[in-house]
């Protein structure tokens, strides 16, 4: 049962991952009172367990994150991406001879391509520009159970009860968003049928490892990352500090057999 009495906000964001954040910390700057709510403890989004994924912030991102004043927390941790490389072929065949290779020094922006960045870095940047800023609120562990809209917007009912009354309801509840679906809003999505692999590694050198993934994979996109040894302690940092960024993907019938 719904109390009495709703927090009022003016906007409602529903999500408390990369996407919700950013927008809360958005909104908030912009003079908006903002509620973020999310199902999952704060600490434990930006454990090491909870997400050990790293994500490509390409360069427009970056200069996005930096207006939100969020990359100076983040700068110190994100790798830049300093090559890239896509080869294509079929596992078991050589790589096809020829292949693309985009050097950052040749494209013009006097500036890396874009950084690696491990996803619970973001999160924890996110997470204290949002305690930083006056206009923005969250609270978690929070379900929002039901809602409903209303020409001068919505009421959330939370699952502990707790009502919440915003103009504005901003669905980050993820990929399968259940806000989404439920407003009718619909969603193109496309079928690659691919297999994929994402991978951090260590190697030898940049084109060592080239040579080896087109080798075993045939087809795939390494991005050339720098390795700060300085920092990277809980790493085994290999002697020529070079780490690359792995993206390689087939079609299930092209895929090497497992
Ligand atoms: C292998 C892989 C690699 C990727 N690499 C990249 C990359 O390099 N670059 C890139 O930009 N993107 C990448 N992505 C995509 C990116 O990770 C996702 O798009 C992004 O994390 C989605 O963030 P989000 O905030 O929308 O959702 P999520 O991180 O899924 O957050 C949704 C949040 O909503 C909360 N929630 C859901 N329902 C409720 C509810 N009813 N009440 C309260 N809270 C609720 C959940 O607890 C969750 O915390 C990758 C994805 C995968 C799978």
């Amino acid at each position: 049962m719904a109390e009495d009495s709703p927090i009022r906000t003016e906007a409602l964001i529903v999500g408390g991952g990369m996407v919700g954040m950013a927008a809360a910390v958005a909104l908030a700057e912009g003079g908006i009172a903002t509620l973020l709510i999310d199902s999952e403890p704060a600490e434990e989004r930006v454990s090491a367990g909870y997400d050990g994924r790293s994500s490509a912030i390409a360069f427009g991102s970056q200069q996005a994150l930096d207006q939100l004043g969020l990359w100076a927390a983040m700068a110190g941790e994100a790798e830049p991406i300093l090559d890239i490389r896509v080869s294509d072929g079929r596992p078991g065949e050589a790589a096809a001879p020829l292949f693309l290779h985009y050097d950052h020094r040749e494209s013009g922006l006097a500036a890396p391509f874009g950084h690696i960045v491990e996803n619970r870095v973001t999160r924890r940047a996110l997470l204290a520009r949002l305690a930083a800023l006056p206009l923005a609120t969250v609270l978690a562990p929070a379900k929002l159970a039901k809602v409903e809209r209303s020409a001068d917007g919505v009421m959330g009912e939370l699952a502990d009860g707790r009502s919440i009354k915003a103009r504005l309801l901003i669905a980050a509840d993820g990929a399968n968003s259940a806000l989404r679906a439920a407003a009718g809003i619909p969603i193109a999505q496309f079928v690659y049928a691919q297999t994929g692999i994402v991978a951090t590694v260590e190697a030898r050198g940049f084109d060592w490892l080239c040579g080896q993934v087109e080798e075993l994979l045939a087809a795939s996109t390494l991005l050339r990352v720098r390795l700060d040894q300085g920092r990277a302690t809980d790493r085994k940092v290999c002697p020529s500090g070079e780490a690359c960024a792995l993206a390689a993907s087939a079609a299930p019938d092209r895929a090497p057999a497992r």
